[in-house]
């Protein structure tokens, strides 16, 4: 063997070693393998816990942006067309994304997180049949999220099973202690004094879940998209002074125009949460968890 083969053997030996020394570990050894996308930073985060260091996930929607408002580029059908697994919202939030998995050819790799959710639906919202979006205001439909995650993930990827079950479970303790906060902290509140406003549909199943009698919106819709009559404006003008109302909740990704005037109009405040997509990374509210307890911090300031 020459010297310029031994050498050459040596380095090829060593960047194996080196690529395969790097790759993160999770158990049976096995590499990250499976490539994930979900739409928004809400369903990565969630997508995470279960996954775990056995998956690479990561959001197709960048932080801070309105779902119902995207549009996807080339790079994002790129995106979709290499992923193994697509976890979406469903339920008519994503209006983007028929035409984007027709125009990827991706369908079967969609993972469509409403099933087993029963939808809150409205008569007037007639541009929405399927119902309110909003699912994961309350942490209970996120329960059913990580199931269907879970049976995705294990079905990819048998060799990690046992992984995802077990995340799987801790996460869902973190999510029913979430669930028992929440109602601990809405019982400082008389069930009469529970109102809310928002800038848009937003909270149908939190409302449902934790007892708010009154749930009411600048835009009268599950999409921000849908534009406010004069007449519903002069309406929700009418609820907040018959109301008592002290506080609109206004999303991060909402235009705070139409909020302003209404705030103008009326004496209220404007109170910031979080809707379709969570913080910054680093953030107060970069994860599901911190992101509810955020939004529920939020809508308990917005009675006093
Ligand atoms: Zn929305």
């Amino acid at each position: 063997m020459s010297m310029l083969r031994f050498f050459g053997c040596l380095i090829l030996t060593s960047l194996v070693l080196y690529s395969s020394a790097c790759r993160s570990t999770p158990q049976g050894g096995e590499a990250a393998s499976l490539d994930v996308l979900a739409t928004t930073t809400i369903i990565a985060d969630v997508v995470r816990q279960v996954g775990g260091e056995a998956i690479h996930v990561s959001a197709l929607l960048p932080v801070g942006t309105d779902p119902h408002a995207f549009s996807p580029t080339p790079q994002d059908i790129a995106r979709v067309v290499q992923a193994d697994l697509i976890f979406t919202n469903g339920a008519g939030l994503e209006e983007f994304l028929s035409s984007m998995i027709e125009s990827a050819g991706s369908a079967e790799k969609v993972v469509d997180l409403s099933n087993g959710i029963k939808l809150i639906s409205s008569a007037e919202d007639e541009g929405h049949q399927a119902g309110d979006p909003h699912v994961w205001t309350d942490p209970n439909n996120v329960l059913i999220w990580v199931q269907t995650i879970t049976t995705a993930l294990k079905n990819a990827d048998p060799s990690n099973s046992s992984l995802y079950e077990q995340n799987a479970q801790h996460y869902r303790e973190e999510l029913t202690n979430l669930d028992a906060w929440i109602v601990a902290q809405v019982a400082q509140s008389p069930p009469e004094e529970r109102v809310i406003v928002s800038d848009h549909r937003f909270f149908s199943y939190f409302a449902r879940r934790y007892g708010f009698q009154q749930v009411e919106a600048i835009i009268p819709s599950f999409s921000s998209l849908a534009e406010p009559s004069a007449r519903d404006l002069a309406a929700l003008e009418d609820f907040i002074r018959q109301h008592q109302v002290r506080a609109i909740l206004v999303g991060t990704s909402a235009n705070p125009a139409l909020a302003q005037r209404i705030s103008q109009d009326t004496g209220i405040r404007l109170v910031t949460i979080y809707t379709g997509s969570l913080s910054a990374a680093g953030g107060e509210a970069d994860n599901y968890l911190d992101y509810m307890r955020f939004n529920v911090r939020a809508i308990m300031s917005s009675l006093k």
